[in-house]
């Protein structure tokens, strides 16, 4: 029968990366942070759930329990928490993006491990059928609206849109496709907005799981002689993960890709100002618009509001 899930399914699904967290007192700081604001705006339906999903080794998944019940304390909604084991997403996913790990991760290997970083890109065969949408979030962000409000975005994703995604706000893909903007003076890729092409930012991603299982072209994209493909013509190497798959092939087909406002993502990091890049760096890092989440990443701090 027709799928009315999106109209009422009262779950909102949220994914979070939740490893080694034990070992890292900054990164246990960024969690609490970010849980704090967003339980302070969040705000649901009485029938609805916020489904938290974090995908965790045992010594996190132990600390992030402890931290999630001070946390979560004052939140005025139902929510869920959902743990699911690194190890085993890692045995399913690592068949999927072995092939692409050689493009997009850091050192010369595929190393096993490092298929985690992939978990995006493959979401839509790891996750069952009956989930069709989830958000994955950093840890290091702050909210400053209510997440409820995100999920209103997957309603604006035009047909063939399999992901929801900010740009990258600083010039890391200029860098990136140095070689190809060489031989293609004219390219827009790795140029900035409004015009340009300049990559995405992997903190914050809606991903449409039933647009992403029916999508031929997306899971073409992910073959692995179509990696190689377009990886070869866009002279790329990169080491950022997902990040550096979904900005390439949006280099080729943007199509895929509904880009979220600036706000939704509004990325911190000064590093490439420093870094060779300070003659166009403001016209990467500017965001225009209302500020809905801070990114605090490269360790950067967040403003207080
Ligand atoms: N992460 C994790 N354990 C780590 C490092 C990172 O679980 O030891 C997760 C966490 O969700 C984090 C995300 O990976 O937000 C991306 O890392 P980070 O935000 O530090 O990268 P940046 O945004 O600075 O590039
Ligand atoms: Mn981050």
């Amino acid at each position: 029968g027709e799928d009315t899930s999106s109209l009422s399914d009262p779950h909102f699904h949220v994914l979070m990366m939740f490893t080694k967290i034990d070992k890292s007192r900054s990164l246990q700081e960024k969690f609490r942070v970010a849980m704090l604001s967003m339980v302070k705006h969040g705000d649901f339906l009485e029938e609805e759930v916020l489904v938290l999903h974090f995908v965790s080794d045992h010594a996190s998944q132990e600390l992030g329990q402890r931290m999630l019940q001070e946390v979560l304390l004052d939140a005025t909604f139902q929510y869920e928490v959902v743990f699911h084991d690194v190890v085993d997403l890692t045995h399913k996913l690592f068949p999927i993006v072995e092939a692409m790990q050689k493009h997009f991760s850091a050192g010369s290997g595929a190393y096993y491990s490092d298929a985690i970083f992939f978990l995006s890109v493959a979401m839509h065969h790891i996750m069952p059928q009956s989930l069709s949408r989830i958000v994955q979030v950093d840890l290091d962000l702050k909210y400053r609206t209510n997440i409820r409000d995100l999920f209103k975005q997957f309603d604006h994703f035009p047909p063939g849109a399999v992901l929801g995604i900010t740009r990258e706000m600083q010039p890391v893909y200029r860098h990136t496709f140095w070689q190809y903007r060489k031989e293609n003076p004219k390219t827009k890729v790795g140029e900035p907005p409004p015009d340009g092409l300049p990559g995405f930012n992997s903190g914050v991603m809606l991903l449409d799981l039933k647009a992403m299982r029916a999508s031929a072209l997306y899971n073409q994209l992910l073959e692995p002689g179509n990696v190689a493909k377009l990886a070869d013509q866009y002279r790329f190497r990169g080491h950022l993960g997902d990040q550096d798959f979904f900005s390439m092939i949006g280099m080729e087909h943007p199509q895929l890709f509904y880009a979220l406002a600036c706000g939704w993502n509004r990325q911190l990091c000064t590093w490439w100002r420093e870094h060779g890049y300070g003659d166009v760096f403001q016209l990467y890092y500017r965001c225009d618009g209302p500020v809905y989440i801070f990114h605090g990443n490269c360790n950067t701090a967040i403003p207080d509001d």
